[in-house]
């Protein structure tokens, strides 16, 4: 008989490294007190934790499930919850840390966190994957709550495992607590305009980037990696608007049309075939390296970690890359894409729509109220284009890259805030009156 479960993937970087990379860089330009720099640099809890769940043919397996708060200075820690055979401490840890800089850089009152089981979800079934969040929810009973820590959706996860999870969270208290989680179906609470956030704001932050460097959006050629939920919500998004969708990838491969994919088209396939592009014959199949190479306007890494390394980064194309995903790129492409004269929309700007109208739907929870969908559109695109202003004059001003402006902006928020806190900054000391 053999004990071992699969060992998890791990990448061949460490995102945690990238993370703090970028940290440092950008606490040397605010020129941070080491006090703030090493709390900031530090997590304020990690919950790891061992889920045994009986599976469909009677088994019983046990998964290994996470929860990294990194910060709670700003507010209640806020971020999604990832299932995924590559989930790790270490992951979770740098997922956690930039949900604190990403709510920071688009100045919504939450701190950091983020969760995730090692597991994959493709390989399970419903009924696996509900007692699989149940079993979740019950461990991490004491950690969530509407104004202590407020999980999502990520990678693996959606709507379905949101409604159990407040389901779970409620019946333990007896009484229904909707704000305890956001990206809940619409009937739950769920907010108008979530499932597309993400996407829309990769959208907003993709036409601000073009904007400003002068590029025509219309007919911009476009490249995806990732048809998830934020790759293909961005693609129908940015072909809305005219630009020219001439790759998309998935875990399958790469498929290209120079005359342009036919996103729909493309979303109904993956819809009606297990979630997968796989044998999609409406264009050219290429690799996902492939992808990364073509000669585009713009680029979205929209799947998972190191999709951008030092490896690849040289022969990249493209006039800008913005990143839906978290950390896809790794700190030493950082410098090469600087060099070769890449603008890269960094994700803790360019993926925040999804954490902003999971704060919408916070609100709206605890109004016992329901926003439209145009009012909740509005208000996201016009705190994505703001944040995108915000960071490109700091990028002028500090005569840096976006990514370091972003950075810069948030840790100067986060350690503000920090330092009004325990009082080491004080109105009067700062000889104002308040
Ligand atoms: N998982 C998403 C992110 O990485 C959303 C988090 C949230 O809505 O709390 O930004």
């Amino acid at each position: 008989m053999s004990y071992k479960e699969p060992a998890p993937i791990l990448h061949d970087k460490d995102p945690l490294e990238s993370m703090m990379k970028r940290f440092h860089v950008a606490a040397e330009y605010l020129d941070l007190d080491e006090e703030v720099y090493n709390v900031l640099k530090s997590s304020v809890k990690k919950i790891i934790v061992s889920l045994p769940i009986s599976m469909d043919d009677g088994s019983i397996r046990v998964f290994e499930g996470y929860r990294v708060i990194h910060s709670n200075i700003l507010g209640p820690s806020k971020g999604g919850i990832r299932y995924d055979p590559s989930v790790n401490i270490n992951e979770v840890t740098a997922l956690a840390a930039w949900m604190t800089w990403k709510c920071a850089v688009v100045d919504i009152p939450y701190g950091g966190a983020k969760g995730g089981i090692c597991c994959d979800p493709k390989q399970m079934s419903l009924s696996e994957l509900e007692r699989l969040t149940r079993a979740y929810t019950q461990s991490m009973n004491d950690i969530f709550g509407p104004d202590k820590d407020i999980p999502a959706p990520d990678v693996g996860t959606g709507p379905d495992q949101m409604a159990w999870l407040m389901d779970e969270y409620s019946r333990a208290r007896g009484v229904t607590i909707n704000a305890v989680v956001t990206g809940k179906p619409i009937i739950l609470g769920g907010s108008a305009g979530r499932i597309e956030a993400t996407g829309r704001g990769v959208m907003v932050a993709t036409l601000a980037a073009l904007t400003k460097n002068k590029i025509n959006p219309f007919n911009a050629k476009v490249a995806i990696q990732g048809f998830g939920n934020v790759g293909s919500w961005a693609a129908l998004l940015l072909k809305e608007r005219g630009c020219n969708i001439v790759a998309i990838s998935d875990i399958s491969g790469g498929y290209y049309d120079e005359k342009g994919i036919d996103i729909g088209k493309a979303i109904q396939y993956r819809n009606e075939n297990k979630g997968t592009l796989e044998g999609f014959k409406e264009a050219t199949k290429i690799s996902n390296d492939e992808l990364l190479k073509l000669e585009v306007d713009v680029l979205i890494p929209a799947a998972l970690e190191n999709a951008i390394t030092e490896k690849n980064v040289n022969s990249i194309k493209a006039k800008v890359i913005v990143e839906g995903a978290n950390g896809p790129t790794s700190h030493e492409a950082d410098s090469i894409i600087e060099k070769n004269g890449i603008i890269a929309v960094p994700d803790i700007l360019a993926n925040a729509g999804g954490v902003i109208v999971s704060y919408f739907e916070w609100v709206q929870n605890r109004l016992g109220f329901k926003w439209t969908k145009s009012r909740v559109y509005r208000r996201s695109d016009s705190i994505i284009k703001q944040s995108f202003n915000n960071v490109y004059s700091i990028s002028k001003k500090y005569k840096v890259s976006l990514r370091t402006a972003a950075y810069i902006a948030a840790i100067d928020k986060v350690s503000r805030t920090y330092k009004y806190r325990d009082g080491s900054f004080t109105f009067q000391k700062n000889g104002q009156n308040t």
